[in-house]
């Protein structure tokens, strides 16, 4: 089952996908994350996207579209792919319609998850992830334990990320609404769209999700 996650900045897109990961043995496949890869370990490519990415601006369909096809290739995932933050224009979900197509795989549902802009300000201005790990906090409704120890896997190292903060968090908004959204309309043409409610609990979105893959199971 290969399914894509769909959502502005902060809508939970993220932590949803590490559960499935875990419950599903499912492969998530996030381009945030391969472009943050990407810069840490300092490759031309990663360097090149920096300034792009802190901006809260989109990188070229052409980059995303390359690391979504090596991980393809190189990655076979037993319980199916999780698309997160990808594909995020309508360029890239044709692309991935045909990546998809050359491998025999199917799309098999396209979860929407719907939040208001108000709460999304206010979750990713507190965010924070481990660095190990990469399990998420907040500072509100999940914070950094008291003895400053990951949850997950007792590592101590915090991170937040360069572009969550005001001024990029709106340019990502303003991304997502011109050059993501029109997708929600593509994929329910297609009959492969589910909406569920960001706002709810982590674990009645999860809930709501895992009965939208069981519809499609
Ligand atoms: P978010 O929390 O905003 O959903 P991501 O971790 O998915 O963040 O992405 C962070 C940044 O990486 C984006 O703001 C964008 O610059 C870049 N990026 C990630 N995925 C894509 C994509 N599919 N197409 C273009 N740019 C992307
Ligand atoms: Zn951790």
């Amino acid at each position: 089952m290969n399914i894509i996650l769909l959502g502005p900045p902060g809508a939970g897109k993220g932590t949803q996908a590490r559960k499935l990961v875990e419950e599903r043995n499912m492969v998530q496949l996030s381009t945030g994350d391969m472009l943050r890869a990407a810069r840490t370990s300092g490759t031309e490519m990663g360097q090149k996207v920096a300034a792009v990415m802190d901006r809260g601006d989109l990188v070229t369909d052409e980059i995303v579209i390359g690391l979504i096809r090596e991980q393809l290739e190189s990655d076979k995932a037993g319980g199916g792919y999780i698309f997160d933050g990808f594909p995020r224009t309508l360029a890239q979900a044709d692309a991935l319609g045909r990546l998809l197509v050359d491998m025999g795989e199917n799309l098999d549902c396209v979860i929407e998850m719907q939040v208001d802009d108000e709460a999304l300000v206010g979750r990713i201005t507190a965010r924070s992830t481990c660095g190990a790990c990469g399990e998420v906090y907040n500072d509100n409704t999940k914070p950094i334990p008291a003895d400053g120890k990951c949850t997950n896997c007792g590592a101590s190292d915090f991170q937040r990320r360069a572009d969550d903060n005001a001024d990029s968090l709106r340019t990502r908004l303003m991304a997502y609404y011109k050059q993501t959204s029109p997708l929600v309309g593509y994929y329910y043409a297609k009959g492969d769209l589910v909406s569920v409610d960001g706002l709810a609990s982590m674990d009645d979105v999860a809930t709501s999700i895992a009965s939208a893959l069981r519809q499609n199971e």
